[in-house]
This record gives C-alpha cells, sequence and structure tokens, in this order.
C-alpha cells in the first residue's frame, strides 16, 4: 500500500512555503538566528496578544519549558500530579530532583481530582502540576483552593490547552505559571517549541534568564540556567501560524462534529462533548470503548483500525506511572490510581487535523460502526 495512503492520528498544520521563504531570506539577510532577535520580539508580543495575557516568555520546546518553570518556583521535595498525560509532565520533576506523586483522575474530563489531592500532601509536598488534558480546563478554581490552604504552587501543564477559554478569558492566564507546546503534534506548532506564561513582569525576566544560562548582562550570570530559547526560524514560522490558526480550530471542530455525528449512537463507545462556557480546541479526537457494551476491546479496535492504514493513539496508555523510573513509588499503585487505570485500558485518539478529508471521517466511523460485535 501506499505511504501516502496511512492515516495517522495527526498531521501538522504549516504555514505557506513562499511566506515562510519570504521570512528565511530577511533572517538570511539580517544574519540574527537566536538570541531574542526581531522574529522572537514580535512573535512573543503577537502571541501574547492573541492568547490574550500579559507575559509570555518563548521556549525551544514545551519539555524545557516545564523544567525551567519548576526552577523559577524553586519547586523541591514532592510534587501531586496526573498519571494521565504524556511522559514529559512527569520527566520535568525528575529532572529536577522532585518525587512526584501521583493522584486519581476524575472520571468525566480526566483532569486529575481535586478531592483527592488533599489526602496526598505531606509536609514534603511543594507544588501541584495538573494537565489540562487534550484541552479539558482543570477544575481550576478549587484545585487554587487547595494550593492556598496549604502554601503550594500550582504549575499547569497547559501543553494541550493553546486557545481554550473559560467564559470568554484564557485558562492560561492568572497567578500561576502555564506552560505550552508547540511541538508538531500540537494545535498550533513552531516545528518544536513552548511557552511559559507567567503572571507578572518579574517572573517573565527570572524566566527569560533562566532560559538563556542565567545571563542578566553581559558579564552577569546570576544563576545556574539553562540554554532554552527559541530560535528565529521557529519564531518566524510561528508568526505566520499565528495568522491561520483561528482557522485550524475552526477546521478541527468540524471534523469533531462529524465524529461526534456518526458516532453518537454507537453503544459502547463514549467521547466529550462540548462543556458550556469552554471556547475549546480540538486538539485531539479520544473516545474510550466499553468492551461490555461495544463487544470488542480497545485494543481490538485499534488493532481493526491498523489493517486499515488508520493509526489512533492509544494516549494515555500506559500511564505514565506504570513506566519502569515510576513504577516503584507508592502513589502508582493501580490501587491509588482507579479511575486513570480504568481510561487508559479504554482511551483511544482518532485522527484529527484541520485538513483531514471528511470522507476519511466517515470511512473510519464506518468500519467503527462495522467492527461492533451484536
Ligand atoms: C507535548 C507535551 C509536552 C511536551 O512538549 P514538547 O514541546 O514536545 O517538549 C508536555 N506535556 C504534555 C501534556 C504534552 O502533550
Amino acid at each position: 500500500m501506499k505511504e501516502e495512503d496511512k492515516i495517522f492520528v495527526t498531521q501538522p498544520a504549516m504555514p505557506p512555503l513562499d511566506e515562510f521563504i519570504n521570512s528565511l531570506t530577511e533572517i538570511w539577510d539580517n544574519k540574527i538566528l537566536t538570541n531574542n532577535g526581531p522574529f522572537h520580539i514580535k512573535f512573543e508580543k503577537a502571541l501574547a496578544d492573541y492568547l490574550g495575557v500579559n507575559n509570555i516568555s518563548l521556549f525551544s520546546n514545551g519539555t524545557l519549558a516545564l523544567i525551567t518553570a519548576l526552577q523559577a518556583l524553586r519547586i523541591t521535595g514532592e510534587v501531586i500530579t496526573t498519571p494521565f498525560s504524556f511522559v514529559a509532565t512527569t520527566h520535568s520533576l525528575w529532572w529536577n530532583n522532585i518525587k512526584p506523586v501521583f493522584v486519581d483522575i476524575e472520571p468525566d474530563y480526566f483532569t486529575l481530582d481535586p478531592e483527592k489531592i488533599e489526602a496526598a500532601i505531606t509536609p514534603q509536598t511543594t507544588a501541584i502540576m495538573p494537565v489540562h488534558v487534550y484541552g479539558n480546563p482543570c477544575k481550576m478554581a478549587r484545585i487554587q483552593e487547595i494550593a492556598d490552604t496549604y502554601g503550594l504552587k500550582i504549575i499547569y501543564d497547559a501543553a494541550h490547552a493553546f486557545g481554550v477559554k473559560q467564559n470568554g478569558s484564557s485558562v492560561l492566564k492568572g497567578e500561576n505559571l502555564s506552560i505550552l507546546s508547540f511541538h508538531a503534534t500540537k494545535v498550533f506548532n513552531t516545528i518544536e517549541g513552548g511557552a511559559i506564561i507567567c503572571p507578572d513582569e518579574k517572573s517573565k525576566k527570572r524566566i527569560d534568564y533562566l532560559k538563556n544560562f542565567g545571563f542578566a548582562g553581559e558579564t552577569t550570570v546570576i544563576e545556574p540556567g539553562i540554554n532554552a530559547k527559541m530560535n528565529e526560524l521557529q519564531a518566524a514560522y510561528g508568526l505566520l501560524q499565528l495568522k491561520s490558526v483561528d482557522n485550524y480550530i475552526l477546521q478541527r471542530k468540524v471534523v469533531t462534529e462529524l465524529y461526534r455525528q456518526y458516532l453518537r449512537d454507537v453503544s459502547g463507545i463514549a467521547f466529550f462533548d462540548d462543556i458550556s462556557g469552554i471556547d475549546h480546541n480540538y486538539a485531539y479526537f479520544p473516545i474510550t470503548v466499553d468492551v461490555k457494551k461495544y463487544g470488542r476491546s480497545r485494543d481490538d479496535l485499534y488493532e481493526k483500525l491498523k489493517s486499515h492504514n488508520i493509526f489512533g493513539r492509544r494516549y494515555f496508555y500506559p500511564l505514565i506511572s506504570q513506566f519502569p523510573t515510576y513504577r516503584g513509588l507508592a502513589s502508582s499503585s493501580q490501587y491509588n490510581l482507579p479511575v486513570a487505570t480504568k481510561i487508559a485500558n479504554q482511551i483511544l485518539c482518532l485522527p484529527i487535523y484541520p485538513h483531514l478529508p471528511h470522507a476519511d471521517v466517515e470511512r473510519i466511523c464506518n468500519i467503527i460502526i462495522k467492527f461492533k460485535q451484536s
């Protein structure tokens, strides 16, 4: 079968090549490749405007943004987090010598369950790292209440939440740090890239130092920073992407609505509907497969689709807590994580991207419908 017949879980939307070549010509002329160049400055400002936030610091990728955010807040000891995420969430703790403490997710939107956080707090706990998984906003007000009561910091892994709004305001905004990823697989990509959204100018300044070796001046190094700077090519590419991202999200919404229409009445297949008051970004189209009602397991369906050259992904299976580095932790026990354990065994993300042909969505759904065992 031809390579182009394969449908992957995602495919990046890219800016028009001729426009990017114009930007490259500018870069070749001015010979500034990185270190807060003209495209970086423009993109940082344009991105803050687009997202409706005041302070943002660009990064070379989302993982370094997470690692740096933990440094910026001087987080140590233990951090409460979710096992139902991409491994980078927990890896960022590990790279800071912090012990992850896994808390279960809630069954409606698969985000960290606030009602289970307090039981996991110890004298070593310094912060909570929740994830707006699939762009579903965490129960932020309740998490904030707990953090305030116990004097904990919050760092949101918002890698999935680009452009997501709650009652008209960005979920990235607020008194905490939020981290974005602009990896090729995300709603908004700069090839690789990321950002930290910070509450004020002071924290942005410190984060800007930290991502550039700790340099606060030509000969002044205030602390052991890292190199996590976004380069000019990424920034120029990102600037072009901003012109189209509303359209990308709209096209994703159309694909999402098609999936919902075709799969609505398939017993044993469940998916998220829009949440009232939320502007979604339609980053993923996750379904859960209930083997009793659907008659086939999630893995059976995953393999069936693969046999048709349709490559869904089981995000997030296995749970982070199941990887060798983390599975020895007490909080990794499946008895501590019943909801996450169940969902990880049922979840399947179907292909979604702005230019996914609608005929393919119909074909994918027909395979799912026919495969159901009655
Ligand atoms: C993609 C992703 C990251 C990592 O971002 P990179 O830019 O790939 O380093 C972190 N957390 C979550 C939840 C992600 O999906």
